[in-house]
Formats: structure tokens, C-alpha cells, sequence
């Protein structure tokens, strides 16, 4: 494979479109670029009834619609300070009712990811049939239709970016029939926190990306576009609530709902600045930096920041017995933040302490990633830094690590010069391997 000009990158993001030309566009390093514009198809107005009407039809259908909701527990989030400690949290869940929703309230503790990714899953099952002959059956790929309603943009954006390793050397079934059979509406955000720099990654609080439509808060409910032939099928099954935009309406719901996204965008963007550029290349010749112990001595390797991470993928194989001759081959999310996630079985650890460890996060999401699928392994939601038991914080990081680039920049002949040659597979991108 070889390496891309660096003008070359791509980068993540969809913005919103009103015309039917779309076109996939290149992205220039550093820009608020996208590589795919969202067409907008049809626009709605949903009043607050109407889509807690719809929500309700579709649990008394027993088809009942993922959604962020109160924790069904009450419980709170004690590691973010500024949150009062009554303030309950928010998960995905498929909701029984309306009055469980918890639309446009805080980020919900888990991403979608587990939707199309489940903490464990079986992948086959195996019984052996005398003679030497075992029997395999597929886990079954044909998911029911489900729809997601209300998902933050900076989980749906994930998703996007996840299809591509899950689709580079091995179609993986079971992530594209989940995805396939799945409709999402999202919502456009605009309670950002200190932890948020989803602009800082080429998307913004209302990016369309990997959504089938986007709701946004106006006066009288939500303004809902419809941005693929999904989200219009979801619309059409439901007219009783995708109420057509009268003339004339159409124009001020429109105006309200962009005033509502810009100011969104303008607070985020104000949280962090990156240029990517400069940051991969500062990754690229920093394999050995101190600042790596740093983060390593931060780091007590408890892997939360991977399990409520949007887009990290990872997963582990096992068979598991369950009776003479039979069992279940599983996968279970894994990460590479654990001290045994490279372990061999020789005891030999090529990433033998928490500095290669942390490290490794890092380089995967900002540098190898990018080189390989064009896309940053990030959208900026900052739940690593606010499920982190030791408060690393992956924005402070970005900024310090791109500030240290920009010196660098400024005077060249004190940056690293440590050899790509002599760092070993985790730092050169041109290898096979996608972590
Ligand atoms: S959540 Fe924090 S302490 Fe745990 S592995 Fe991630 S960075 Fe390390
Ligand atoms: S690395 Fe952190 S900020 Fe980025 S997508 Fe994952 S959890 Fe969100």
C-alpha cells in the first residue's frame, strides 16, 4: 500500500445539504471539510406529542424504538463534578413508552456501538459428529427492523467510519445486517459539555453522518429531514406523524433550526482547535517521546475509555465448551488499553507497559486510521475523558500534543527524528494490521 500525499486525507463528516446535487467532495487537511453531503429529501414538522405518539405506537407494536433514556436504575454519574448529584444519566434503550425519553438531555453512558456490536456475541456454534466431522451453524444475520430515534450525531457519525474496518479485509456479517436493518433518526445537540470537541474531528453537533434522518428543537416540536431512502420509508409508514411542512413554514422552521445548529457549532468549536496534519506527523516521529510516561503513568489500563468509546472496535475470539463435543465460538469486546490485549503466549508483550498502551489509543485513532480508511477513529464525544477513573483527558492530550507540533513546526530541528524502521509494527500504518 503505499502512503497518501498528505494532502490526501480525507476526513470525517456530512453537512447538511438542501439541494438534490449532492456530490462526494475531497477534503483538505485541516478544513471543516466532509466527504459526503447529506441531501436533505423531505422536511417535517413533529410536534413533542406527535413523536411521543409514534413512540408509544411503535412499543405497543412490540417494535418499540432505541432511544436515549433516564437510566432505568436512577443512577448517577459521581466522576463528573459538574453535574448535580441528583441529575440522573441517560442510556440507550428500547423504550416502553415516551415517558422514559430522555431526548436532548446529557449523553447517554453508552454509545450506540452496542446495537451493531454487542459486548458479546456468538459468531457460530460447533458440535462435533463422531468421525472427526463437526458440524457448524452461523449465528442467524436476519435482525428484526429496528429504529433509533433521538441518537446524538457524534454516535451516529461513528458508525460511518466503523463500516470501513469492518468491511476491509472480512465483510463482518453481523455488523452489516445490524446496520442494514436499522433506521436513524438523530438529534441535533446543543448541550455540549467542557468534554465535547466533536468539531475539532471534521463533524459538528448536527452532523448527518451515518444518520437516515435529523431532528432538530424549533418552537413547535422538532424539524425533521429525511436524508436517505430509509429515513423516507420510516416517514411514509408513519404519515399520522411526519406532518408536511406547509408552505411558507417550511422557510421559518428551516431558519430556526440553523440558528439552533450554528450556535451549537459555534460553542464546540471554541473547545478545541486541531490541525490534523501536523498532529499525525508529530505522531508519525514521536514513537519514543517522554510525553508517552506521561500518560502511561495516568493510566491504570481499566480499558472503560474503549468499552464507552463510539468507534473503538476491538473484540476477542474464544470458544466456549458447553457440553462434550459442543460449544459456541464468541466474541467479546476487548482493548488495547489491557495489559494482556498483546500478550503472546510465549509471555513476550510487545507493548510491555501502560506508556506503549496509551500510546497505541492515540496513534490508532489520529494517525494509523487515517492513513489507512481517510478517517479520524474519533467523533469528539468525550466520554473517554468522562468515564476515566484517572482523568485523562483526550482534548487536554490533542491540544498539548498539537501544541508541541506547532513548536516543532516553528523550529524543525528539535523535533523527534526517531526512526519509523526502528519502532517496530506499532507505529508504521503501511502494516496490515488495523490496531
Ligand atoms: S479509562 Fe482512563 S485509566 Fe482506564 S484505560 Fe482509559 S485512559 Fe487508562
Ligand atoms: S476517543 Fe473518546 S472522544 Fe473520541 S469517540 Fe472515543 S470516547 Fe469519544
Amino acid at each position: 500500500m503505499s502512503k497518501p500525499a498528505k494532502g490526501d486525507m480525507k476526513t470525517d463528516g456530512a453537512q447538511l445539504k438542501t439541494t438534490k446535487a449532492t456530490k462526494a467532495t475531497k477534503a483538505k487537511p485541516g478544513a471543516k471539510a466532509n466527504d459526503a453531503i447529506a441531501t436533505v429529501r423531505q422536511r417535517f414538522l413533529v410536534s413533542a406529542d406527535a413523536l411521543a405518539a409514534l413512540v408509544d405506537k411503535l412499543a405497543a407494536a412490540g417494535t418499540p424504538a432505541v432511544a436515549p433514556a433516564w437510566t432505568a436504575d436512577g443512577t448517577t454519574d459521581a466522576t463528573d463534578a459538574t453535574v448535580a448529584a441528583t441529575a440522573r444519566e441517560t442510556e440507550y434503550r428500547s423504550v416502553s413508552g415516551a415517558a422514559e425519553l430522555a431526548l436532548g438531555e446529557r449523553l447517554p453512558r453508552l454509545s450506540l456501538k452496542q446495537y451493531f456490536l454487542p459486548p458479546t456475541e456468538v459468531l457460530f456454534s460447533y458440535r462435533r459428529n463422531g468421525g472427526g466431522e463437526v458440524e457448524l451453524t452461523p449465528a442467524p444475520t436476519d435482525f428484526a427492523a429496528q429504529v433509533v430515534l433521538g441518537a446524538r450525531p457524534c454516535d451516529t457519525a461513528a458508525l460511518p467510519i466503523v463500516d470501513k474496518v469492518m468491511n476491509w479485509d472480512y465483510a463482518d456479517e453481523l455488523w452489516n445486517a445490524r446496520r442494514a436493518a436499522t433506521t436513524i433518526f438523530s438529534l441535533a445537540c446543543g448541550v455540549e459539555d467542557d468534554s465535547c470537541f466533536c468539531s475539532a474531528v471534521f463533524l459538528d453537533p448536527a452532523t448527518a453522518q451515518g444518520a437516515d434522518g435529523l431532528l432538530t428543537p424549533v418552537d413547535d416540536g422538532y424539524l425533521v429531514e429525511t436524508l436517505s431512502d430509509k429515513g423516507d420509508a420510516f416517514a411514509a409508514a408513519h404519515p399520522e406523524s411526519f406532518a408536511a411542512l406547509a408552505a411558507g413554514t417550511d422557510k421559518a422552521a428551516t431558519e430556526q433550526a440553523e440558528r439552533f445548529r450554528a450556535a451549537a457549532g459555534e460553542r464546540v468549536a471554541g473547545h478545541l482547535t486541531l490541525d490534523h496534519e501536523r498532529l499525525r506527523n508529530w505522531l508519525e516521529n514521536h514513537f519514543d517521546d517522554p510525553f508517552w510516561a506521561t500518560l502511561g503513568l495516568r493510566c491504570n489500563g481499566c480499558g472503560v475509555c474503549a468499552s464507552v468509546c463510539p468507534t473503538c472496535h476491538c473484540f476477542d475470539i474464544v470458544d466456549e465448551p458447553e457440553s462434550v463435543g459442543r460449544g459456541v465460538r464468541r466474541r467479546n469486546w476487548d482493548t488495547c488499553q489491557t495489559c494482556v490485549f498483546t500478550l503472546h503466549a510465549s509471555g513476550h508483550n510487545p507493548r510491555a507497559d501502560q506508556n506503549a498502551r496509551y500510546r497505541q489509543r492515540i496513534e490508532h485513532k489520529f494517525h494509523v486510521y487515517p492513513f489507512k480508511f481517510g478517517d479520524v477513529l474519533c467523533t469528539g464525544c468525550g466520554r473517554c475523558s468522562r468515564a476515566c477513573p484517572t482523568s485523562q483527558d483526550l482534548a487536554e492530550i490533542l491540544a498539548a500534543i498539537n501544541a508541541k507540533a506547532a513548536g516543532e513546526s516553528a523550529a524543525p530541528d528539535k523535533a523527534g527524528k526517531a526512526s519509523k524502521a526502528a519502532k517496530g509494527a506499532d507505529a508504521a500504518p503501511t502494516t496490515g494490521a488495523d490496531s
